[in-house]
């Protein structure tokens, strides 16, 4: 059992160790390991003896306890307890009937009670003042019923330990888009969603031309009026800059490599963006932690590969004892049996390496390692395929009639927001954000105090540790104003302020190129950068085919999850 950092215990204790009536904690979290890793192993006795099961429950214990691999936050919280839903991402479908649309948020309210995130495209919603056949009354339109469950959702908290997060999509030919694009209560985003504008390449290219764009009413198929596609692009484009929303989803992008496109086009995406999904689908997702794969000078690519079939096996075991809130999102999901493996530690990856992120050496690796990850959970999916049959849609998937595939996809970069700190590395393939910071609100108004001990490692290994050099650093949580340390040294502790925004966008590009679902990924800008600087990244991330983009300029939001420095 690896040591756990002091935030990781806070967070443990706070939100994932069980707990009896009173608030006494139930279990250690060596137990939770032990819990987690016995109720997953379980599976095993559907198609092996007890032996195996054994051999397994010990695999996935100390790849856990090591913090090797962390499955998301639900499976942690809920395995081997009576409300085991244990997958983080669902998509739901919003159908354009009031019975429909209070049906889906009936349903969730359940996910997000048991901890998981929803995402909704409301584009089939008729538009604002609408007329309504039977009655005489008008329509409310996508953006009152987003109000609607963002209202909801604030209701629900997740069990107590978390609020729900939902994205929310709307399609760029929707007659209510720039309403949608302009959404805001009270000056504000909403608190509990994410939004994006459904695009496609026709959109993109009728930005570039400057040509007129039409809004589609989603029931006839009629334009219902014409404008400059560049005028709803500067609306995006400035809503970004304000707020960081709304972000994008490329949806034609996402369809190219919709491994189940007979079945028909993914509309949405999970709440961070990493997993598209067909209506009703869930995934759970799970990240190996890069940072302990590092030996000497390079990777110890064996480990890695043993750390992934197992992983993938921990993954598509979650799915057999998962117990889904709902019966059309359990049909969904063990069709097509979906999971999201991910990777965390990226950036302490290359600082033990000592590769500056902002480096073409740093992108060529991210595709070496995002390769390696990603054929070999296709082989171990492929062999578990073998052994327990493919998953049931496979004929109509594009792995048939050669490819023995168990999962519909494999890969998932989820932000790892919370399982990060739990591993105590730096979270997903995101930059360090400071080298010191406070994380606020994370434990409803507690702040968490970080000091990056790789940066305390790294500068005693290097003789070049003294209290002034900490006490700099720790001010401005960033080591680039730092007097007597080395250019070299400065260059691989920048952090995510500090990079360029163009290798934010070229390390999420060489991720994605390896990975079948999609990349959550936030491309930090200075306070400093205009609306074009966005415009810019957005046509970029489009032309290099990403499948989502956001941005987030620094200070735009008056309570930031993350501040810089603790001093400051
Ligand atoms: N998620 C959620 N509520 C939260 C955080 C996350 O529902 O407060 C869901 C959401 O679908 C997100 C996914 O979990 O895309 C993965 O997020 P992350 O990797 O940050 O979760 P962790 O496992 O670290 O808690």
């Amino acid at each position: 059992m690896g040591n756990l950092s002091e935030n990781a215990l806070r967070i443990l204790q706070e939100r994932y160790l069980l707990k009896d009536k009173n608030g006494g904690l139930k279990e250690s979290p060596k137990e939770m390991f032990h819990r987690v890793a016995r109720s997953v192993a379980k599976a095993e006795s559907k198609w092996a003896g007890i032996e195996s099961q054994t051999k397994w429950e010990k695999k996935f214990f100390d790849l856990m306890s090591n913090l090797i691999f962390l499955p998301n936050s639900p499976t942690l919280m809920n395995a081997g307890t009576p409300y085991s839903q244990l997958s983080a991402c669902f998509v739901l479908p919003v159908k354009d009937s009031l019975s429909g649309i209070f049906e889906t948020l009936k349903t969730a309210a359940l996910v997000h009670q048991k901890g998981g995130g929803t995402g909704f495209n409301f584009s089939h919603l008729r538009p604002a003042g609408d007329r309504l056949s039977h009655h005489g009354g008008s329509a409310s339109g996508p953006v009152s019923f987003i109000k609607l469950f963002d209202f909801a959702t604030e209701q629900v908290k997740q069990g107590g330990k978390r609020r729900g997060a939902n994205m929310g999509i709307l399609n760029v030919n929707h007659p209510d888009i720039l309403e949608f694009v302009r959404l805001r209560v009270n000056g504000k985003p909403l608190q509990n969603f994410n939004l994006s504008v459904g695009i496609t390449h026709a959109f993109m290219e009728a930005v570039e031309k400057d040509a007129d764009w039409e809004l589609i009413h989603p029931n006839s198929g009629s334009a219902i009026r014409k404008l400059k596609a560049r005028l709803i692009w500067d609306a995006i484009v400035q809503g970004a800059w304000e707020s960081g929303n709304p972000g994008i989803v490329f949806l034609d992008t996402i369809n190219e490599s919709n491994p189940m496109i007979s079945m028909g086009a993914i509309e949405a995406t999970n709440p961070c963006g990493e997993v598209p999904l067909l209506d009703f689908e869930a995934c759970n997702l799970g990240s190996i932690n890069l940072s302990k794969f590092v030996k000497g000078t390079s990777l110890d690519w064996d480990f890695l590969r043993e750390t992934v079939h197992t992983a993938v096996r921990f993954l598509d075991n979650v799915i057999e004892v998962n117990k889904y809130p709902d019966i059309k999102i359990k049909k969904a999901t063990i069709a097509n049996r979906k999971i999201g493996l991910g990777v965390m530690g990226w950036a302490e990856m290359l600082i033990q390496l000592s590769i500056p992120y902002d480096s073409e050496e740093a992108v060529e690796l991210a595709k070496k390692v995002m390769g390696f990850v990603q054929e070999e959970s296709s082989l171990a999916s492929s062999r578990l395929g073998e052994e327990r049959g493919n998953f049931e849609n496979w004929e109509s998937s594009i792995y048939s009639p050669n490819q023995v595939m168990r999962n519909a996809t494999r890969i998932s970069i989820a932000p790892t927001g919370t399982i990060s700190i739990l591993a105590d590395t730096s979270s997903s393939i995101e930059p360090l954000f400071a080298l010191a910071y406070q994380r606020r609100k994370v434990l409803d108004g507690q702040n968490l105090t970080s000091i990056n001990e790789l940066f305390i490692k790294k500068l005693k290994e290097e003789g070049l540790f003294s209290q002034e050099i900490l006490d700099q650093t720790m001010t401005n949580g960033s080591c680039s104003k730092v007097e007597n340390l080395p250019e070299k040294f400065r260059s691989i502790f920048k952090t995510a302020l500090e990079i360029d925004p163009i290798w934010h966008l070229k390390h999420q590009i060489a991720f994605q190129q390896f990975t079948d679902n999609a990349v959550s990924k936030t491309v930090n800008l200075p306070n400093s950068a205009r609306p074009e600087d966005i415009a810019e990244i957005y046509q970029l991330a489009w032309k290099w085919k990403a499948k989502g983009i956001t941005v987030f300029r620094n200070d735009t939001r008056r309570e930031q999850v993350l501040y810089k420095g603790i001093k400051a």
